[in-house]
Formats: structure tokens, sequence, C-alpha cells
């Protein structure tokens, strides 16, 4: 099936530019529920056990069928962990059946035989292991580096394509090799180092904020092993890509995100506006949404 959207190059006379407008985004990321069972130390959604719920599947299902009609291609489904929700595979399944592609992050440590086979639903399952057993156990809040590698491989012989997410703060910088040398020996579909970012409970975490000239020598260090062993693996850089992201909350608010939570800007409610309206907020930056969707779809 073709999807179509809409852009168009928009000049204006007067201030002599151009601008690039899209008529729906090609991807949303959305936090599906808050509550999660773990309590994560710089987790950028400040989810945990008390977190909300999210939209009722009723009111789920309303949405991800308006994402099919706009022409969005990829859903991620994050959140909290998305497992939380006993209707995930209600709504992977209703994403399918709108031609979206479909990404879960998820802790794993959730997983049983029903739950592998919702897993098995999604075009990508993303999980995050950010260091060794230490490190990323401290990161964490609990001892579950062993389970998740485990519960990794599991999926994997189930036929998940797994996609190892690492996120790279001052903290674990010097672990990059050993993450990568980790997602190797796994034999994981990619990996995307994400640099961090003080959003969520991250934002009492400013200490681990990279400087910027040890992200760019982390970034080299990456591309050069993802060149050297032709590697699938990606970088995300928040401060690159400001408003690209469409970010989707529970209860259904659109957010452009920033570096800083404080950049991040609320542009309405999909309940009270359809989300490709919202889209066409200036808050938004339409090229680098383009940009960022095609560096990572499906990778
Ligand atoms: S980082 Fe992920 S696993 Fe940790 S608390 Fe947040 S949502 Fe849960």
């Amino acid at each position: 099936m073709i999807k179509e959207t809409e852009a168009r190059i928009l000049y204006d006379t007067e201030s002599d530019t151009y601008s690039f407008k899209l008529s729906a985004p090609l991807s949303v990321c959305w936090q599906v529920t808050r509550k999660c069972n773990l309590n994560c130390l710089y987790c950028l959604s400040a989810s945990d056990c008390n977190g909300e719920y999210g939209l009722t599947t009723e009111q789920a299902i309303q949405l991800i069928d308006g994402l099919g009609k706009i022409g969005v291609n990829r859903l991620d489904f994050t959140g909290g962990e998305p497992l939380m929700r006993k209707d995930l595979g209600i709504l992977i399944a209703r994403a399918k059946k709108n031609n979206i592609n479909t990404i879960v992050t998820t802790n794993t440590l959730l997983l049983n035989k029903e739950n592998i086979e919702i897993l098995k639903m999604a075009d990508l399952v993303q999980v995050s292991i950010d260091g060794n057993e230490i490190i990323h156990n401290y990161q964490r809040n609990a001892n579950v580096f062993k389970r998740m590698i485990t519960n990794i491989k599991l999926l994997q012989e189930a036929g998940c394509k797994i996609r190892l997410n690492s996120f790279i703060f001052n903290s674990n910088k010097q672990y990059v090799d050993y993450l990568m040398d980790l997602s190797k020996e796994l034999g994981v579909f990619s990996h995307l180092f994400i640099i961090f970012t003080p959003q969520g409970r991250g934002r009492d975490h400013l200490e681990e904020i990279v400087p910027p000239e040890e992200v760019e020598q982390i970034k080299e260090r990456i591309l050069q092993r993802k060149n050297d062993e032709h590697r699938n693996v990606r970088l995300y850089d928040y401060s690159e890509y400001m408003h690209s992201c469409v970010l989707l909350t529970p209860r259904g608010d659109v957010v452009s995100q920033g570096f800083f939570e404080e950049d991040s800007i609320n542009v309405g409610n999909v309940f009270d506006k359809p989300i490709e309206e919202l889209f066409q907020d200036e808050n938004f930056s339409h090229f680098t949404h383009v940009v960022h969707y095609l560096q990572r779809r499906n990778k």
C-alpha cells in the first residue's frame, strides 16, 4: 500500500525565505502509559508505578485510526512500560491494520509467553542497556541487567527484531566500546546511541550532560566502529533534532520536543484538534522531522 504525505515548499517574498511543510507527521512517538515497573534515575518521561495509565482502549483505537488516515508511517509505542497496558496487543494490531509500522520500547521485565507473542507483532522491539552490569543497574535503580540480557536473547529466539538503545551520559560515556561489543555479541538488528537529555527525572541530573566537545569525540568513535565493522548503528542527539519529534503524551497532548524540558512545547490535545493541524504549529520543524525520520526508519 502506498501512503501519501503532501510536502510543500513555501516562499515568503517579503523576507526572501523558504520553508518546508508537510501535511501530516511521518512518525509519532507515543507514550502509551506513564506506568512503569521500574523507576530509573534519568527516566525521560518520569515514569513509575504511580504514573498515569493513559487513554482508554476506545480512545486509543480512535487515535490510531486517525493516524492511519492521515498517512502516519511509523508509530513508536513507548512509555512508561507499554506492557503495563492490558490492550497493547490490540493497539499494535490496530496500527498494523492501518498499515503503520510499529516499534515497541520495553524493559522486557514483564516478559512471559503471552507478552512475547504481543512483542512479536511489532516490527521492531527496542531495549535500553546503558553500560556494564554495575552502571546499568545503577541507572535502572534495580538489579536487572542479567534478566534483561536473558530476555533480549529470548525475544531474538522468538523472532523479534531487536534494537539496543543506549543513553550516553557523563557517568557511562567510557562504556561506548563496551556497549558496541555487547550489541555485536548479542547479534541484535541495530544499536541506537542517544545523547543524554535532561528531561523527566533527568532534570535533576544536569551534571550528566556530556560537554559538546566530548559528544563530538563519542560520535566520532561510534561512527568509526560503525564503518569499520559495517554495523547497523545510529546516533541520536536531541540538540541536533530539536522540535522534529512529535511526542504524544498519555493523555493525548502533542509536544514538540526540545533539548531541555523547558524548550519542549505543548501545542494542544488530539481530542480538541486533529494531530495534522497541531503539527502545523510553528514550533515544529518539518524539515528536521523528515531528516530524522529518514535516518531512523526501522533501523
Ligand atoms: S526509563 Fe523506561 S524502564 Fe526506566 S522508568 Fe522510564 S519508562 Fe520505565
